[in-house]
């Protein structure tokens, strides 16, 4: 039987959302691209976050940094010394395994062969290239595996052109490389990626308390980002990082799993990491990243609590929790209206009947003014309303001979089927009102 997820990834491959990359060549490396509906779903979930985060609060202001940066970051950060991975190799069929992913007392799960492992070796996860037409070790940079950086290195010309007051926050969403060992599960483990974050400086708590309230803060603020977004916040559990497991930069993590069907895993994170970025930077820079506290003139250090979303992880989600099969007539993915690719669907009745034609293309072009409006024609009625549920959009106006008389159309939804005859004058006014509810 297809699992699941087997069943998702060609949802996603037969409508549009996401193929494999660079297919016709064989593929890369579980890379994926977004089709015309995935980027539209992937869109809208950047432009919620960024309204929620960014545009809707006081405290919070937004950066979109180069994706590679000069390679004294990486140095400053920790990156270069200790973002590794334990790697192992098969002697047998060179296959490479990340050691803790691996059982070493059991065969190769590649080949069979068995006690055939290499000793491990560290490797860096930083995908590695060259700035400049000459490939000298002088000219070596890297993507940045996290966007987090951007916002400490930009720290001080963030603050001195918003004058913001502590505490605030800086927020990008943008891609991030990690050489992975083993990516895997369809977008949930690239070896490129989108992350959504922010870096929300507070003063430096006093006794190690005072960054607790904003943490928590932050907590909620993620939990009620994954209600917006549909996913199903009781399939989500809360993880607290150990401290030996602990990133070299932190003091607390919390991991948000969710159940994916290919199992439990982490989804978001939200870490503090003290002073260690600002003061890093700042020594290595030799600038000055202090903050001047208005109140007390004081010279100061902020610390930093940083929640971080995976941009593909959120889609994968969205998907998970939308994806609903419970009938066996049709396949729905129910989701959130604001993140549908498309609002509303319009058919005429017949392709082939003129009158028809113009009449729904002229509703079409006027909704689509407004609302991302799709036209369909193809087939029966039934079969559009088929795969319009497939790619979750919520309403579908029919044009039909009677609309030509009564100046009506059949809209119908989604999720209850039921179908109402609305009035073509009225149509974008029941429209907006339902998806705005
Ligand atoms: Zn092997």
């Amino acid at each position: 039987m297809e699992s699941k997820m087997d069943k998702i990834i060609s949802l996603c491959k037969r409508r549009g959302f996401i193929f494999p990359g660079s297919e016709i060549y064989g593929g890369l490396a579980n890379s994926w691209d977004y089709g015309p509906v995935g980027v539209e779903l992937k869109n809208n979930i950047k432009q919620l976050w960024w309204k929620r985060f960014v545009q809707s609060r006081d405290d919070i202001v937004g950066i979109d940094a180069s994706l590679i940066m000069n390679p004294k970051v990486w140095e400053a950060s920790g990156h270069l010394a200790t973002f590794n991975d334990p790697l192992v190799e098969c002697k047998k069929c060179h296959s490479r395994f990340r050691e803790d992913q691996i059982d070493n007392s059991k065969p190769c799960p590649n080949c069979g062969a068995k006690e055939s492992f290499t000793e491990a070796h560290m490797f860096n996860l930083m995908l590695k290239t060259f700035l400049g037409p000459a490939e000298e070790a002088a000219n070596v940079v890297y993507f940045r595996p996290e966007t987090a950086q951007a916002m400490f290195v930009d720290f001080k010309n963030v603050l001195q052109t918003t004058r913001k007051k502590l505490p605030f926050g800086i927020a990008q969403i943008g891609k991030a490389f990690r050489n992975e060992i083993t990516p895997g599960n369809f977008i949930f483990r690239t070896r490129e990626f989108e992350q959504m974050e922010i870096e929300y400086f507070i003063k430096p708590p006093k006794k190690d308390e005072g960054w607790q309230e904003v943490f928590e803060m932050w907590r909620k603020e993620m939990m009620e980002w994954m209600k917006e977004v549909g996913i199903e916040t009781e399939k989500v559990h809360e993880l607290d990082v150990e401290k030996e497991k602990l990133a070299h930069y932190s003091k607390r993590t919390i991991d948000f799993e969710y159940e994916f069907p290919f199992g439990t895993k982490e989804l978001y994170g939200l870490a503090y990491r003290t002073d260690f970025d600002l003061k890093n930077h700042a020594k290595a820079s030799g600038e000055d990243l202090s903050y001047v506290d208005p109140e007390t003139n004081e010279k100061i250090i902020p610390h930093v609590i940083e929640p971080t979303w995976g941009v593909d992880r959120t889609v994968l989600a969205v998907l998970c929790a939308a994806y609903d099969d419970s009938n066996p007539e049709r396949l729905v993915l129910k989701l959130p209206y604001k993140l549908a690719p498309y609002k509303v669907a319009v058919f005429p009745l017949l392709k082939n009947k003129p009158e028809l034609v113009s009449k729904a293309k002229e509703i079409y072009s006027d909704l689509r003014k407004d609302l991302m409006t799709v036209w369909d024609d193809r087939g029966n009625v039934g079969k559009r309303y088929y795969s319009q549920d497939e790619i979750g959009t919520p309403f579908c106006v029919t044009v039909d001979f009677d609309s030509l008389e009564d100046n009506a159309v059949t809209v119908r939804d989604r999720d209850t089927m039921k179908q109402e005859r609305i009035k073509i004058s009225e149509l974008k006014n029941y429209l907006n009102g339902k998806l705005n509810s």
